[in-house]
């Protein structure tokens, strides 16, 4: 093969949401495979100076993107695009091959169906996209022909579980939950849980919105609908499992009752790079693989809804369809802001997201648009709420 073949085999990456969490951990894929990917877009909600670091360590980048207002139309040397539309122009003024949509939230959809208007593949590490839009962007993905991959443990696990084998003969996806920062308390513990106690994740290192949607299993509700949308699996073919090491990332059970199950250490690394190769393996320099020199055990209880009774709103939600899964989202996403800034208590996240989505106007087919509306809406109702005098 020619040196030009080789080069133009190169895959360009786009990074929507560079500077969290999972942002971070795809630097460290694309740096380690220099042969295979060439990061040529980044984009952040807000921190500059990590922007500019990861321009400074990356020269392959053409041009950057900060939703958060800005006067300079530069950084490091790159185009610099600011505002709210930021990573739309972004998407527009760069060649690119693949987007990693990690973008934190709500956010994080219009980029996807952006993406795949464009006609690209989608690794897509925002579950919001599904939960709030999933209807939109099967639709999107259907006339594009275009495929999504997914970057989230549970999901690149099933992913991974399903290769090789007749997807019709799957009879079950079965999610895992660590149980979250806070599953040794019980309910009657949780209510004076502090900001920083439920930021402690026994197994992983994420985000912190992520983080308290695991504590509360919001998180294990977007992942059964986010399951739903990426295999097309009925949502009563789908179960959540609490299993409290992680080690088992999810598992498939097929017809005859076989199960197939992926198991490793808690890195983000392996989903991510499943995903940048499309579905193939590679080399993976990991520090702390799973090692069976030492003694390892596996737990598995029942998933407990009276515990966690936000885990039921997957179902819920799978019920109603519309534009439910955005207020669920958009409730959550303002109760967690709520709860991080001190403003209710743990327990009230949970309240707070049942008695926004008692008060929604339901909308059966809603169009990006009446998303955005939903989502602002429900936020201010959230708002609302949240404050005694105005409860009523
Ligand atoms: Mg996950």
């Amino acid at each position: 093969m020619k040196q030009t073949d080789m080069e133009k085999k190169k895959k360009r990456i786009l990074l929507l949401g560079a500077t969290g969490s999972i942002g971070t951990q795809t630097l460290d894929v694309i740096a380690q495979h220099p042969d295979q990917f060439e990061l040529v877009g980044v984009a952040a909600n807000g921190s500059k100076d990590k922007l500019e670091q990861i321009i400074k360590r990356f020269d392959t980048i053409k041009a950057a993107a900060l939703v958060k207002e800005e006067k300079d139309r530069e950084l490091s040397g790159v185009p610099l695009y600011t505002g709210q539309k930021a990573l739309i122009d972004l998407m527009d003024h760069v060649d690119y091959d693949l987007p990693v949509n990690a973008v934190v939230g709500f956010a994080g959809l219009e980029p996807s169906l952006h993406a795949l208007r464009q006609g690209k593949d989608l690794a897509l590490a925002n579950k919001e996209s599904l939960v709030c839009g999933g209807d939109l962007v099967l639709k999107e993905l259907e006339k594009s022909g275009r495929h999504l991959y997914p970057i989230d443990s549970e999901h690149s696990a099933i992913w991974q579980c399903l290769s090789g084998n007749d997807p019709k003969r799957v009879e079950k996806l079965l999610i895992t939950a660590s149980g979250g920062s806070l599953r040794d308390l019980k309910r009657d513990e949780l209510d004076d849980i502090t900001p920083e106690r439920a930021l402690k994740h026994p197994n992983w290192n994420m985000g912190a919105r992520i983080t308290i949607d695991s504590a509360t299993m919001v998180n294990k509700a977007f992942e059964v609908i986010e399951a739903h949308y990426l295999f097309g699996v009925p949502f009563e073919k789908i179960e959540t499992v609490l299993h409290p090491q992680s080690i088992i990332h999810s598992m498939v059970e097929y017809d005859d009752h076989a199960i197939m199950a992926q198991l490793g250490s808690a890195d983000m690394r392996l989903p991510i790079q499943y995903a940048l190769f499309e579905g193939k393996r590679d080399v993976l320099k990991e520090e702390h693989p799973l090692d069976f020199h030492q003694a390892l055990s596996l737990e598995f209880r029942p998933m407990d809804f009276e515990r966690y009774p936000m885990a039921a709103f997957a179902w819920k939600t799978g019920e109603k369809k519309g534009n439910y899964g955005c207020a669920f989202n958009a409730a959550d996403e303002q109760a967690v802001s709520l709860f991080l800034n001190r403003q209710i208590s743990f327990l009230q996240i949970e309240e707070l997201i049942e008695r926004a989505l008692e008060q929604l106007d339901y909308i059966e087919h809603p169009t990006y648009e009446d998303l955005v509306e939903t989502d602002r809406r429900i936020r201010e109702k959230v708002r609302a709420l949240a404050r005694p005098d105005e409860n009523r």
